[in-house]
């Protein structure tokens, strides 16, 4: 691919994204909802003045790429092949517009696990990710590039990733890097709700999904940091990970909120028995151990339309 100096979409960031995984289940390759990504790609496109592409047509041509490239599947646990659809401007010009041509493209790569360690978390209180009325739904390119300081300087300071304030009062815990968070407090399960800052992951939605169908308490609510170091001190905070499709499930075994350190339980089955299960399901069901009760895989051969009308995802409802 050339590309102009002019490009529209290195200027002024009309560009979006999506990930995604596809694995091998009894030896056929599945892909994880994706008929709610090819849904969110055009609430992205939405948000960035950018067209719809089909949804039939991404996903036809998305199980036509994985079809093609199954050999490069990985077998092993925790690993899989990821797939990045994406769509940017290509019109070639100086004025700040919405462009009139895009491309949109599929590749892939195989992955291993993202996260492959429990994750330190600061808690960022001077930089923002998203505020009211901007692009924090989106997942759009820009939103990245704004963020890559701010995970510097944790990274730096000895942490992984930075937790996200709300913009406003720097108060209300948002999410992480590239994944939405769950609390376990006082046995009930809890995740940030989103807002319009919050970015509507498909893998928080389905743990919203089985948490209910496993018969937990699930709140999905504004949570303040301050009732989360409450929780702490009274030895009521269990559990904390982060969700989304690069980890699936990623421990956070230390949070730091200003000069205060809340070191989490360890990470083994027996102290985080809600990540552990959903983890454990997650996997199982790319690999064929655990039914697919939600119609949440689709394989190659599937129709798309067919994906289409199972997959009633309310994350873009
Ligand atoms: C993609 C993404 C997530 C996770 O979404 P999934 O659909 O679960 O992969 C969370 N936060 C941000 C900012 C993201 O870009």
């Amino acid at each position: 691919m050339e590309i102009s100096p002019a490009n529209l979409a290195l200027h002024y960031g009309q560009s979006i994204f999506e990930g995604l995984k596809a694995t091998k289940r009894n030896g056929e390759p599945v892909l994880f909802r994706a008929g709610a990504h090819a849904r969110r790609l055009n609430l992205s496109a939405e948000r960035m003045c950018m067209p719809n592409f089909p949804e039939d047509l991404f996903l036809t041509g998305l199980k036509m790429l994985v079809d093609l490239d199954r050999d490069w599947i990985p077998a092993e646990d925790d690993h899989a092949l990821y797939i990045r659809p994406m769509m940017f401007a290509t019109d070639e010009l100086f004025g700040v517009q919405p462009s009139k041509t895009y491309r949109f493209l599929i590749f892939t790569g195989p992955v291993g696990p993202y996260y492959p360690k429990p994750v330190k978390l600061w808690v960022e209180e001077v930089f923002t990710r998203a505020s009211q009325g901007g692009a924090g739904e989106a997942k759009c390119a820009g939103n990245y590039g704004a963020s890559l300081l701010p995970a510097l300087r944790a990274k730096q300071n000895g942490y992984d990733q930075v937790m996200w304030m709300d913009a406003v009062e720097k108060k209300y815990v948002q999410e992480v890097g590239t994944m939405n968070l769950f609390f376990v407090i006082d046995g009930k399960v809890i995740t940030p709700t989103t807002t319009g800052t919050i970015l509507r992951g498909i893998t928080r939605d389905s743990f919203l999904l089985l948490l209910k169908d496993w018969g937990y308490t699930v709140e999905d609510r504004l949570l303040s940091i301050a009732e989360i170091t409450d929780a702490y001190w009274r030895g009521a905070l269990q559990e904390c990970f982060g969700a989304g499709t690069a980890a699936v499930v990623s421990h956070v075994s230390e949070i730091t909120w200003r000069d205060r350190k809340l070191e989490l339980p360890p990470v083994d089955a027996e102290h985080r028995p809600v990540a552990t299960r959903l983890k454990t399901f997650f996997n199982g069901l790319r690999m064929g151990h655990e039914e697919d009760e939600h119609h949440w895989l689709m394989s190659c051969n599937d129709s798309g339309v067919w994906e289409l009308v199972k997959d009633q995802s309310t994350v873009v409802a």
